[in-house]
């Protein structure tokens, strides 16, 4: 008997491509349970899209926008307007690969950011769903359960304590500290976290708040009183990539990126100029496709990159968890914006105690499902 030369095929992978048939916006309003404050604003409400994207073969597909206004100025508006415009060109279309897609939504939707990456996530999770792959297996599988920090925003300095208790009844490991408006206070901020979490691992974010010098003396004090952050996020404004090479050589641990990077040339950028040692990738500045890319791309370079999040529920979240679960390790992992959320429409699994994302129940997608 001759030997088999030809496996079956995947019956999953020859038939026909399912088509878009509806994609619909459900633009969400979530009240925070206290305002999320950084540098240069508040907000004070999560202000989101659901994007439901519905296909031939019956199986739906979930994604989420989440426009920042003081990171870059995108609005819920903005990008309710622009997918609105943008849908009409999709529906009707037969569902191509991942890349293929966002890609096309690439050209197809230059801006904003944030709307994009909310109907990609969409586009994904329903060809993630009809081909039953979990989503952080299309990113290269890894671990199961990945575990986020928790930020102390810029509340007033009496209520610092107070939080750091919060977040570290929640089991919580590591912290991020949001700085960037005046260095004296910043130090006391910092202070006032390490007395109440002594030993704790922590990083800080400036937003853009300082100028070159300001960074400097932050630096230098921090050096004096031997508080050892585990990096520095964004301490001058996005532009100012020359201003961050020079502290990137003073400073004792290394310096991120995070509003200066929103593009893949953005990317190409740093690597050119190594202005940063470490990347902020979000979804929501570079999309699905691009943030994996980037993650590719830093590492063969020798930057690292930690993932984090805009002010996001839980199916944003999720699926940047996928995202750090498939491109393990990472710098940090900053997915904790649900815990400042008043409500979660959502079905799917809960974030647990400790901070920990586990994926070992997603059997296809990202997992999560809104009840609306
Ligand atoms: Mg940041």
């Amino acid at each position: 008997m001759g030997a088999m030369i030809y496996s079956t095929p995947d019956s999953r992978f020859t038939s026909q491509l399912p088509k878009i048939e509806t994609i619909r916006i459900h633009p969400l309003t979530i009240a925070l349970k206290n305002p999320f404050i950084i540098s240069k604003g508040a907000h004070a409400s999560a202000d989101l899209l659901y994007l439901e994207v519905r296909l031939s073969n019956g199986v739906i597909g979930w994604g989420e926008a989440a426009p920042s206004p003081p990171f870059n100025g995108e609005t819920q508006a903005s990008g309710h307007k622009a997918l609105r415009r943008l849908i009409p060109r999709l529906v009707g279309k037969s569902l191509e690969s991942p890349s293929l897609l966002s890609e096309k939504l690439k050209r197809l939707l230059p801006g904003p950011a944030s709307a994009r990456t909310g109907l990609e996530m969409a586009l994904w999770d329903s060809w993630m769903r009809t081909y039953k792959i979990p989503l952080r297996e299309f990113f290269g599988g890894g671990r199961l359960r990945v575990r986020t920090d928790m930020t102390v925003s810029m509340v007033p300095l009496e209520k610092i304590e107070e939080t750091v208790e919060w977040i570290l009844s929640l089991g919580i490991r590591t912290l991020k500290v949001k700085i960037g408006r005046n260095v004296e206070e910043d130090l006391e901020r910092i202070r006032l976290v390490q007395k109440k979490a002594p030993g704790l691992p922590y990083y800080i974010d400036a937003n853009e708040g300082y100028s070159l010098a300001e960074a400097k003396k932050l630096i230098a004090k921090l050096k004096k009183l031997k508080a050892r952050p585990l990096f520095f996020e964004q301490p001058l404004s996005r532009s100012n990539w020359k201003g961050m090479k020079e502290l990137s050589r003073i400073c004792p641990f290394p310096i991120a990126a995070d509003e200066s990077i929103s593009s893949l040339e953005d990317v190409w950028h740093l690597l050119e100029k190594k202005y940063a040692q470490i990347v902020n990738v979000k979804l929501m500045k570079l999309g699905l496709l691009d943030s994996w890319r980037t993650i590719q791309l830093c590492r063969r370079a020798g930057v690292s990159c930690m993932i984090g999040a805009m002010v996001e529920s839980r199916l944003a979240t999720t699926c940047a968890a996928h995202l750090a679960s498939g491109t393990w390790p990472t710098a940090a992992i900053d997915l904790d914006t649900s815990f400042f959320l008043s409500r979660e429409p959502l079905q799917g699994p809960e974030i647990q105690k400790g901070g920990t994302f586990d994926l070992s129940s997603i059997q296809s997608g990202i997992g999560i499902t809104p009840v609306i």
